[in-house]
């Protein structure tokens, strides 16, 4: 397929959008492998973001009962009927899917799975917006930069570890499946990518306020080198008593840094602040 597809969009005129992030797979065992690794069955409807050339599509549409795909590029339209040729389950919308009202979707779609192979400028608006807008997604499994997914995939006290890690916390859970070397991308990237599956748990911290979680997480961050209680007083223009105490309340030293804290932690201490009325 690799020279086919390749074909295809020379005889297309197709030019590489570099802003859009085009870096397209043709690697027919590497695109079958997502897919599979990506837990798509029979029974489910998935929606592919960013459909480029439509392997990844074809792909998904030989395992799934229904793929969804959305692509801002509409002068893909001419190659992606000739990838997805004789394919009936695979229906194309050519849109921004950030533009895209996510709960008219999903009336659509009932429960549903994302497979995606993303543009590092969608990668974080992407999936925030699936895990916070999207109510009836199960998993997303997507390829990022390789930097990127190491950074979702954080534990806390390592370097990667941050702000992202513990928000996407809040609501999955995140493990990268596979690397993949730039070789494999046409045009070739200047950097590695890893595929990361995220599953999607609501819930799963005991959170009372999402937007005070995210406002503590944030502030836990400002300054790395910067203690927790330094950070609070900043971000919440507490007395550095007040911001001391809440932290022994919960059991943080006074002296740790925010890396520190898993989000369970965050939770408790964003629940602690909840409680006080700051
Ligand atoms: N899925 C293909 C593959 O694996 O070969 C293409 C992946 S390529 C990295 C990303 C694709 O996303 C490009 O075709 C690009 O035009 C498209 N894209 C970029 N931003 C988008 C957006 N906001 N909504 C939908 N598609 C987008």
């Amino acid at each position: 397929m690799e020279k086919d597809v390749k074909t295809t969009l020379k005889e297309a005129g197709f030019g590489f959008k570099k802003s859009l992030g085009q870096n397209f797979i043709t690697d027919k065992n590497l695109l079958a492998s997502i897919v599979r690794e990506a837990g798509v069955e029979k029974t489910d409807t998935v929606l592919e973001i960013g459909c480029g050339a439509g392997t990844l599509t074809r792909a998904i549409a030989e395992r799934a009962k229904k793929v969804i795909g959305f692509e801002i590029d509409r002068s893909l339209q001419p190659v992606l009927a000739q990838t997805l040729a004789g394919v009936q389950n695979a229906e194309i919308i050519f849109k921004d899917f950030l533009k895209t009202d996510l709960s008219a979707l999903e009336r659509e779609t009932g429960g549903y799975s994302v497979v995606a192979n993303l543009p590092y400028y969608v990668t974080t608006p992407l999936i925030t917006k699936i895990l916070e807008e999207g109510t009836l997604c199960k998993s997303l499994t997507v390829m990022v930069q390789e930097e990127v997914a190491r950074r979702f995939c954080a534990a806390e006290n390592t370097p990667d570890y941050g702000a992202i890690t513990a928000i996407i916390a809040l609501h999955a859970s995140a493990k990268i499946i596979r690397r993949v070397p730039r070789e494999m991308f046409t045009p070739r990237p200047n950097v590695d990518s890893a595929v990361v599956k995220f599953t999607v748990e609501r819930g799963r911290l005991p959170v009372e306020d999402e937007g005070l979680y995210k406002k503590v997480v944030h502030a836990a961050f400002l300054s790395r080198r910067k203690t927790l209680a330094n950070n609070l007083v900043r971000a919440f223009n507490l007395p550095r008593a007040r911001a001391e105490e809440l932290l022994t309340a919960c059991g943080i030293d006074v002296l740790a840094r925010g890396e520190t804290l898993s989000p369970t932690v965050f939770a408790y201490l964003a629940n602690k602040i909840s409680a006080a009325n700051l």
